[in-house]
């Protein structure tokens, strides 16, 4: 059985995220928000906890999960943290950010995925730091998806896919971003974007110097050498067939030319002012924060809707464009 609770995002109830910390702990899974997307979490010391994210979720195990801290200083108990990102941890976190750092044989092998690496980040959200603190020990968390759906951004959403799968779900509204962190490895050669996400690498560069971003991290080809196990996978990905034309003017002209009228058309309210149609709005293409918002969102409403396939366009690879157009990309087929 899965106990749902209502909860406040900024001022958490202390008796409700005892019962969720004390999940954690027997070994439980819990669904809860971060900045980013909702997460499914569990103990991310112990193998038969970790288990069990990836059983709800139908993971492939050698996907590797992110594992959440509650701090810098806890951090530093179960990973090789860098000495350059010491310096600037203060400024990168709380946040949207996942570095991979050595791991300590002290986060479960299964969270890693057998490597000897692990994606490390402390979010910036006041539930899901007091769940990480009063469970006393990481917590890694996944998405809260099923395995190659559209990341939760939601609690509704997040109700309707894992009730019954999970032991509790903290039921908090809507999660601040809607997509999900941007994960970076360190090597010789600088900071590297292995997935683009909440916050661009504009932002980041001051912090971190040169950030590198290969086309494979655009997801604008196909991947032959994934930088990283996620990449192998579909993802991100509604039901039904989504197509993508990534030009603005193409996909007006398909739009209006050529589209079957059981395509659904997912599009800015700017484009679907010009079209004068009916469209899955993802909001308006002047603030790519809303955008990012209802990118997902838009995905579920397409499976919902008695469209039989969809159609969306690209937006500028900008910001938190680089991530909205990595997840567009992976969830969608080029249609010219
Ligand atoms: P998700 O948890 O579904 O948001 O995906 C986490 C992403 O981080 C996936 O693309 C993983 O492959 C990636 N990731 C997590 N840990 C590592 C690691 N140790 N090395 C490389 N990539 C990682
Ligand atoms: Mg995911």
């Amino acid at each position: 059985m899965t106990i749902i609770r209502k909860v406040d995002q900024v001022y958490p109830d202390p008796v409700i995220i005892r019962q969720a910390a004390d999940t954690i702990k027997k070994g439980g899974t819990v669904v809860f928000p971060t900045e980013t997307v909702y997460g499914l979490g569990a103990d991310a010391t112990a193998d038969s906890s970790v288990l069990n994210i990836y059983k709800a979720k139908g993971r492939p195990a050698d996907n590797p999960l992110i594992v959440h801290f509650s701090s810098i200083d806890m951090m530093r108990e179960y990973v090789h943290v860098s000495g350059d990102i010491e310096a600037i941890a203060g400024r990168i976190w709380p946040g949207p950010v996942t570095i991979i750092f050595q791991s300590t044989a002290k986060i479960s092998v299964v969270a890693r995925a057998s490597l000897p690496t692990v994606g490390s980040r402390i979010p910036a959200n006041p539930v899901a730091l007091a769940l990480i603190a009063g469970a006393g020990v990481p917590i890694a968390a996944p998405s809260a998806n099923l395995s190659t759906r559209p990341s939760i951004v939601n609690s509704a959403e997040a109700i309707a896919e894992l009730d019954g799968k999970v032991d509790m779900i903290l039921d908090a509204g809507e999660t601040f971003f809607g997509i999900e962190s941007t994960v970076l490895k360190w090597s010789e050669k600088g900071y590297e974007i292995l997935r683009p996400g909440a916050i661009g690498v504009e932002d980041l560069e001051p912090i971190l110097g040169k950030i590198i971003v290969s086309e494979a991290a655009r997801a604008a080809s196909s991947v032959d050498k994934p930088l990283t196990p996620g990449m192998k996978y579909r993802h991100y990905s509604p039901g039904k067939t989504l197509y993508r034309i990534e030009d603005r003017e193409a996909f007006i002209a398909y739009v209006e030319g050529k589209r079957r009228s059981d395509m659904a058309v997912i599009c800015s309210d700017e484009v679907a002012a010009i079209l004068g149609i009916e469209c899955i709005s993802v909001g308006s293409e002047r603030n790519l924060y809303e955008v990012a918002r209802n990118l997902f969102p838009s995905f579920r409403k397409l499976d919902a809707s008695a469209y039989k396939n969809g159609i969306i366009h690209g937006f500028p690879e900008s910001g938190i464009g680089l991530a909205i157009m990595n997840r567009i990309r992976k969830a969608s087929v080029s249609l010219l």
